[in-house]
């Protein structure tokens, strides 16, 4: 991936995939020292002191950068997902109790060891699929004690690198009295969350009857000014202006972007924000699909995850994503690829630290079964040996 991260992540050809046939590269202290062709490897490199792993000739590339997930929550919506599908609009089911809120009551009621077991769960089985760096979102308590609550639990998650999301801006909850006085409570945690470091972002989901942009940039801009990065849910199921928005914050990503126009798409193209679309999610919304060839052609950055979450995108399989975007979307597999390293890297922040095997990077690799070819192809299969993380197995192994 050295052309797609020497380009950002933007216009990418097959090329930048930067493929090494009998490659190999070194690894020290968790960062790679060296990538290159097997013959060429340094002197220095070739002593004794260095413990060798022969991995059968097999393609080893960057792990994957998961860079949108809701990792913890309780409950199960499967009930309302059939409900949808027999019919029932997503406005008649939260009316009758239903959507985020219903999963907001589960997670209330949940213990913080419950809550840390499911979001573990889900993290191993992102491993397992090459993924050694996950975004993680709060946004299911929408009280103070439960969001500090949730962030704790993510704190606790072992395996990849979680980088944490303050998400209280999600929904209103019925006891907040409307959409600025919740945002005025969640942003009273800032300055907690800040000091305990239980998340280094702050989203906000813009969109018509939950936070609109107007209302919802005073929010991000005092996170920004306490030194958070800042992210947002926009333009999804209403063209609101959140994409403009989040460009012109110079927020790291801003996710979903189905309904973009001409405008918003070189807004994001001349910005650092990284476009993180969720193609699952409008899967199970049966929404349309976001326009990923205006993005790429305009020259945005361009970032693909799964969305994780009970209600409009309960599942945790990259290959559905993958699939998805080359089949509906008519990205090609190496812009796929770099959406979900490079890109995604990016849309965290960690672009000039992960995303890449390059000299300097954290050396954190997924080994393949087969060929990259076989990458976001056969849904519901990771042809994923080994996942490591700083030089380290967090999934599989190398025999
Ligand atoms: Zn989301």
């Amino acid at each position: 991936l050295r052309g797609a991260a020497e380009k950002g992540g933007r216009r990418v050809e097959a090329a930048d995939l930067g493929q090494i046939n009998d490659g190999c590269f070194v690894e020290l202290g968790g960062r790679i020292a060296w990538v290159g062709r097997r013959r060429d490897l340094p002197p220095e490199f070739a002593g004794r002191s260095c413990l060798r792993v022969d991995l059968g000739g097999r393609c080893a590339l960057p792990a994957f950068v998961e860079s949108h997930t809701h990792l913890v929550y309780a409950g199960s919506r499967a009930d309302e997902f059939e409900s949808r599908c027999q019919g029932a609009t997503y406005q008649e089911i939260a009316g009758a109790g239903g959507g985020i809120l219903a999963t907001v009551r589960a997670t209330r009621a949940a213990s913080l060891a419950a809550l840390a077991r499911g979001a573990q769960e889900r993290a191993d089985a992102f491993a397992r699929q090459g993924v050694a760096t996950l975004e993680a979102k709060s946004g299911y308590a929408l009280d103070a004690a439960g969001e500090v609550k949730l962030l704790e639990a993510l704190g606790r998650v072992r395996g990849p690198r979680v980088v944490r999301t303050f998400l209280g801006a999600h929904a209103i909850p019925p006891e907040a009295g409307g959409a600025a006085s919740h945002l005025a409570a969640m942003a009273a945690l800032f300055p907690e969350i800040r000091r305990r470091k239980l998340a280094s972002r702050v989203d906000a989901f813009i969109e018509a009857g939950y936070f609109e942009p107007a209302l919802a940039e005073g929010y991000l801009v005092e996170a920004l000014r306490l030194g958070f990065a800042v992210a947002a849910h926009a333009e999804q199921l209403t063209h609101s202006g959140g994409a403009k928005l989040a460009a012109r914050l110079g927020a790291r990503s801003v996710d979903h972007l189905v309904r973009v126009d001409d405008a918003d798409a070189a807004a994001l193209a001349a910005s650092e924000t990284t476009c993180v679309l969720l193609p699952a999610a409008d899967l199970y919304m049966d929404c349309p699909y976001p326009p990923a060839r205006k993005l790429i052609e305009a020259g945005a950055r361009v970032a693909l995850a799964t969305d994780l979450n009970p209600g409009s995108s309960p599942t945790l399989d990259l290959s559905l994503v993958g699939v998805l975007a080359r089949a509906r979307m008519k990205m090609s597999l190496p812009e796929v690829i770099t959406a979900y390293t490079v890109a995604g890297a990016h849309a965290l922040g960690l672009g000039e630290e992960v995303g890449a095997l390059t000299p300097g990077r954290r050396c954190d690799f997924a080994v393949l079964s087969g060929s990259w070819r076989d990458l976001f192809y056969s849904v519901g299969h990771a042809p994923v040996a080994a996942t490591a993380r700083d030089g380290a197995l967090i999934s599989g192994g190398l025999a």
